[in-house]
């Protein structure tokens, strides 16, 4: 087992929570350096991080939120002085206004080591050849990915996203080996082997780091299926610098959080009070490490769990679930919860389900229209009417199983919904609302 960084990285439990215990004061402190944090750490009794005294004293700090960040556009939540900034980054604004965070070069450095640990813990080295295929500008995961592999010291090809066929090309040419993605992307081009005449003999790839998105874990099988790879499923956000927040290792079985550098409480999004061990729920962050924007207890909408049990990779960091979804993705169709993802999971399970889907909300009279456009396999779209429409119908019976709405299912040839470079657009809402 080869590890990045292995003292830390297998630490004893106890060793941890001391160095987060020193790391927090340090982090709050730090905060306090910011007008912000300081007039709400003081309005809570706290003027320095020494009187955090235990872990457990987290709770006395408040949440930070998303709306925070972006009351503090554009200048950030900063605090060092501007000359110490060596860069910025924006979050994608998927959800509105984006959240600026700002790095020193000691943050930048820590955030290369903590995505380099995450790599070599999936077993990459530096022999290997990686293919960035995300956006290299204020998106994290392009820059994020890259140092990080610099410093596993792989060969890098710095594609950025798009242009499919040249990915294909260079992928064949230089033999990548490990591909950096979004799910949906690495679903999408899967569809284009085929036109670019390469075949998978023709390419050397072993592994995925696939991230950015959710996608549920028969997305993963059938993107591992598609290219014969195994896929490591990979976390981050720029509110915490970007990716190498969570990554899987080698037993693919959950991401390792990465603890030196993160501290995590897991709360109910409409109580903020924290989950029973075990139960899903809101992540909430506070960076340990940070110089220039240090955030504490950051509410980041993500719903996921702690998973029980040690990792027989000999990592001591805990691990999380798979992220099923934003706090705010959660969709209310004629008065019923439904996370996308719950559907995404349901369908991904048949073999003649292609690599694309989309689900489209309308209005009808009083009531509300949900309707998943699915695209199928080459092979299945060739097959015989009367399979096809049992097929329709089975995909029906399944989402109205997982989400209890009955849909209407359309299935369409592979290709024909539209892509997205980045992120995926799941959900067209056309509904109007009185
Ligand atoms: P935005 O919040 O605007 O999309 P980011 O680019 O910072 O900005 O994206 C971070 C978000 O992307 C996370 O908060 C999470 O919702 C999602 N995300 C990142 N990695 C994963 C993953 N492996 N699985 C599920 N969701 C992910
Ligand atoms: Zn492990």
């Amino acid at each position: 087992m080869a590890y990045f960084d292995k003292d830390i990285e297998t630490a004893p439990r106890e060793r941890l929570r001391e160095i987060q215990l020193s790391r927090l004061q340090k982090s709050v402190t730090q905060a306090l350096k910011i007008p912000f944090y300081r007039d709400r750490l003081n309005e809570n009794g706290i003027s320095s991080g020494e009187q955090i005294k235990d872990l457990s004293d987290i709770r006395k700090i408040p949440f930070t939120t998303k709306d925070d960040l972006r009351a503090s556009f554009p200048e950030g939540l900063l605090a060092v002085s501007k000359d110490e900034v060596v860069r910025l980054h924006t979050s994608s604004g998927t959800t509105g206004t984006p959240t600026v965070i700002c790095h020193t070069k000691n943050d930048l450095n820590a955030w290369a080591g903590l995505v380099a640990r995450s790599m070599v813990a999936s077993g990459a080295t530096k022999s290997d050849v990686f293919q960035n295929m995300t956006g290299y500008g204020m998106f994290t995961g392009g820059l994020g990915m890259h140092y990080g592999a610099e410093l596993v010291g792989m060969t890098i090809l710095p594609m950025g996203s798009g242009n499919t066929r040249r990915q294909l090309e260079y992928m064949k040419y230089f033999k990548t080996t490990i591909v950096h993605a979004t799910p949906s992307y690495m679903l999408h081009i899967a569809t284009k082997l085929e036109e670019a005449q390469i075949s998978l003999s023709d390419l050397c790839l072993k592994k995925g780091f696939l991230g950015a998105e959710p996608y549920s874990e028969n997305t993963r099988i059938k993107i591992e299926n598609l290219f014969k790879i195994d896929v490591y499923n990979s976390y981050g956000l720029s509110e915490m610098n970007g990716p190498g927040v969570a990554f899987e290792c080698e037993y693919k079985n959950g991401m390792h959080l990465w603890e030196d550098a993160f501290y995590l409480e897991i709360i109910d999004p409409e109580t903020g009070e924290p989950v029973a061990e075990g139960n899903s729920g809101e992540l909430v962050f506070t960076t340990l490490m940070r110089e220039a924007t240090p955030l504490l207890r950051y509410r980041c909408r993500d719903i996921a769990s702690i998973l029980a049990g040690e990792c027989p990779c000999g990592r001591t960091h805990r691990r999380i679930s798979r992220i099923t979804g934003r706090a705010d993705d959660m969709l209310i169709v004629n008065g019923v919860n439904i996370f996308p993802g719950q559907i995404e999971s349901v369908i991904m399970r048949h073999p003649e389900v292609g690599t694309n889907y989309q689900i489209l909300l309308e209005n009808k009279g009083e009531l509300e229209k949900l309707t998943v456009n699915i695209e199928i396999s080459a092979a299945a779209f060739s097959g015989d009417i009367h399979s096809l429409d049992r097929l329709k119908a089975e995909l029906a019976e399944d989402i109205k199983g997982a989400v209890i709405v009955r849909p209407e299912v359309k299935l369409h040839e592979p290709g024909s919904l539209p892509v997205t470079e980045g992120k995926a657009v799941r959900v067209i809402d056309n509904r109007i609302r009185i």
